[in-house]
């Protein structure tokens, strides 16, 4: 590597880290993913003119297939899919650091120039990208909530002996160095670890799994790092690997699960539990918009929860003009973010900060529980997980001891929503019946613009 790749690869490096310390705070995030793509290019540039290329034209048609496809997805993607676009871009990373790897070991072997060092990072990189690809499949599939699999018994004996095959492969690829067939072995091992170990998982835990997911996509590419004996390759996969990890944490302690009870004991299906008829019937009432707004207008204080439903609803600009009508009437107007609402990690924040919502307004789940009693009205926006009290309750739910939001304890609870349809845990949620709840059944959007017009008549 000449010095102008070794200075151009530094620069790339700085520009990453700068631009994750300014993706970490909402002001500064737009010009933080700048910096990053800014240190993309330079980095693609400077791999480009790097002479060890000697053709482009594999280069120049993989661009534009991939630009192509790249653009299409991110033209026609419904913003409620991004998730799982998200998820696929994870398995993507880790598909593209398998073939790196693979197709680098094997050239090595064939030209004798393969070393232990490199045989190593090549299992390593084969395995976990393998692994992060199928994963991820199996994580979209779940997100679209089109796949429910959730594995056979006895699979985790099966996991078990395909995580030893793994290490034995692992090592046969060092050991018995010139044999190619150790990579394919290790390759479709790691493929079928991605299904079986995602599978079991669903329910609440699935953002623990998307995380680290992305960590592990991470990984594989510092893997395929030092199989290139790219120095840009190892940073940038590190920065992935350890921010998703972080991620990971943040996840697991939203959820009050540790990482090794999400991998090894998922949470129960839920089956056995109240169903929706004996949790609702009779029990839920209805109300209008007008109501609604008679009950804002005497309001002092405010919490408006949103969940997956503002998403889908698109209702962020709705909300942020009803938040400063209340505003305007001297209203104090909180937003009470749950960090797994949603469908990706930071889902909420995205969305009203789309609205130039004040990031000082939205509160987190520690910060606002405790003030929920001195809540008047609680307006629950297509939230309904991260709201279901029996988290508290029962054991056998599949979210069970997740940390929710506690808006039953302020005074009225309002809870916008189409229907009483369950959420992404699939079980029935008893603030929809509890004596403080009322249901304005319809579209998110539709719903908080009717009673933005009641309170204007008001
Ligand atoms: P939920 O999935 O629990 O509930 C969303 C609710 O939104 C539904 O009950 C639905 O009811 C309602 N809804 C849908 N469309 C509309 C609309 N147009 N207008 C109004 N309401 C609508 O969402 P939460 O945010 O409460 O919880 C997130 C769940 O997703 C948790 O279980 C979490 O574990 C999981 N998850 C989170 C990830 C993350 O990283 N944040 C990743 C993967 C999973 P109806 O159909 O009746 O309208």
């Amino acid at each position: 590597m000449d010095d102008w790749t070794t200075l151009g690869y530094l620069a790339a490096a700085v520009l990453f880290i700068l631009g994750l310390k300014r993706l970490s705070r909402p002001r500064t995030a737009v010009r933080g993913n700048q910096l990053g793509a800014a240190g993309m290019l330079i980095a693609v540039v400077v791999t480009l003119t790097d002479n060890a290329i000697l053709s482009f034209e594999w280069i120049a048609g993989g661009l534009i297939l991939g630009a192509a496809v790249g653009a299409l997805l991110a033209v026609r993607v419904r913003m409620t899919a991004m998730p799982e676009l998200v998820a696929l871009f994870n398995g993507f990373g880790g598909g593209a650091s398998v073939l790196v790897a693979a197709a680098s070991y094997i050239e090595a072997v064939d030209l004798a120039t393969d070393s232990s060092r490199l045989s190593a990072a090549a299992a390593l990189a084969s395995l976990i990208g393998a692994l992060t690809f199928t994963g991820s499949l199996i994580a979209f599939g779940k997100l679209q909530e089109t796949l429910r699999w959730s594995g056979f018994g006895g699979m985790r004996i099966v996991s078990g002996a395909g995580a030893g095959a793994a290490v034995v492969f692992g090592i046969l690829m060092v050991v018995d160095a010139g044999n190619v067939l150790w990579v394919w072995l290790l390759v479709a091992v790691g493929a079928l670890l991605g299904i079986l170990v995602v599978s079991p998982i669903g329910g609440a835990d699935m953002p623990v799994v998307i995380a680290l997911l992305n960590s592990l996509s991470g990984m594989a590419a510092v893997a395929a790092g030092f199989v290139l004996d790219n120095s840009l390759l190892i940073i940038a996969g590190s920065l992935v690997g350890a921010s998703g990890l972080i991620l990971t944490q943040i996840m697991c302690v939203a959820m009050n699960r540790s990482l090794l009870a999400v991998m090894f004991s998922p949470a129960p299906s839920g089956a056995g539990g109240p169903s929706a008829d004996d949790v609702y019937a009779g029990k839920v009432r209805s109300t209008s918009a007008d109501d609604v707004a008679m009950l804002l207008e005497s309001a002092e204080r405010v919490a408006i929860v949103p969940g997956y439903g503002l998403a889908v609803a698109q209702a962020q600009h709705a909300v942020r003009d009803l938040a400063r009508r209340l505003e305007d009437r001297g209203t104090e107007v909180v937003f009470g973010i749950h960090p797994v609402a949603g469908r990706m990690p930071g889902h909420m924040n995205v969305l009203l900060a789309e609205a130039e919502i004040s990031y000082e307004k939205l509160v987190g789940m520690d910060d606002i529980n405790p003030t929920f009693e001195q809540t008047d009205v609680t307006i629950v926006l297509g939230a309904n997980d991260v709201v279901n009290p029996i988290a508290r309750t029962d054991p056998s739910s599949p979210i069970a001891g997740m940390p929710i939001l506690d808006v039953d304890r302020s005074g009225v609870v309002v809870v916008i929503k189409r229907s009483l349809s369950p959420g992404f845990a699939g079980i029935p949620n008893p603030l929809f019946a509890a004596e403080n709840s009322l249901m304005l059944f319809g579209d998110g959007r539709e719903a908080v613009v009717d009673i933005n017009k009641s309170l204007q008549q008001i």
